[in-house]
């Protein structure tokens, strides 16, 4: 009697996972992002009129602008609310903005509708538990380097950057490598004609 095995040798099984890995990159149309721990480090200050203030990474926003620049669409859900959200988001060209969510699953799958989205053209990136259904639902779930432990492990990339520090940048970078179009916003830059 001779027995049959199906198991894959660990480095086949990597370049396979790899390989989808790359496929759902290359779908995704559209980059959505949580604030604190992601766009921030997830401190927030507040000044002596109450007003909330949060710091932003220089290199994240130029990420974001080459996302859109590429075609892809961007959107902001976040659970808190605050103006400086709305002033950084209207700086970078971000037109969806959903704060004050309770449900963050439920908000994206209503831009994606609004959008006429799939879920496997969704990046989401998030850095604690209330990102954790749209991390497993979206086609590419991120958490930043320092997510909480239960998002890292439901997440198909953890970035090598912590949020707050070019995480997003990181993604953005990864995401048109894969999508082909990396070495022709870098020429831009080259040659000057980057706007
Ligand atoms: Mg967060």
């Amino acid at each position: 009697m001779t027995s049959s095995t199906t198991a894959v040798p660990d480095d086949l099984s990597s370049t396979t996972q790899l390989d989808q890995l790359e496929e759902r990159l290359r779908a995704v149309r559209i980059l959505l992002l949580d604030v604190d721990g992601v766009l921030t480090d997830g401190m927030v200050t507040w000044d002596n009129n109450g007003i909330e203030q949060k710091s932003f990474h220089i290199r994240d926003g130029l990420g974001i602008k080459l996302w859109a620049k590429s075609g892809g669409l961007v959107g902001i859900v976040t659970g808190r609310s605050s103006h400086v959200v709305a002033v950084r988001a209207g700086e970078l060209g971000v037109g969806i903005v959903r704060q004050g969510v309770g449900d963050k699953r439920a908000a994206v799958e209503a831009i994606l509708q609004e959008y006429g989205l799939g879920w496997h053209e969704a990046a989401f990136v998030g850095d604690d538990l209330p990102d954790l259904a749209c991390v497993m639902s979206c086609g590419v779930g991120v958490a930043v380097a320092d997510a909480c432990d239960d998002l890292r492990e439901a997440a198909d990339i953890v970035t090598n950057t912590r949020g707050g520090r070019g995480a997003v940048r990181e993604l953005v970078e990864q995401l048109l490598r894969a999508q082909g179009v990396w070495e022709s916003a870098v020429r831009r830059f080259q040659t000057g004609q980057a706007s």
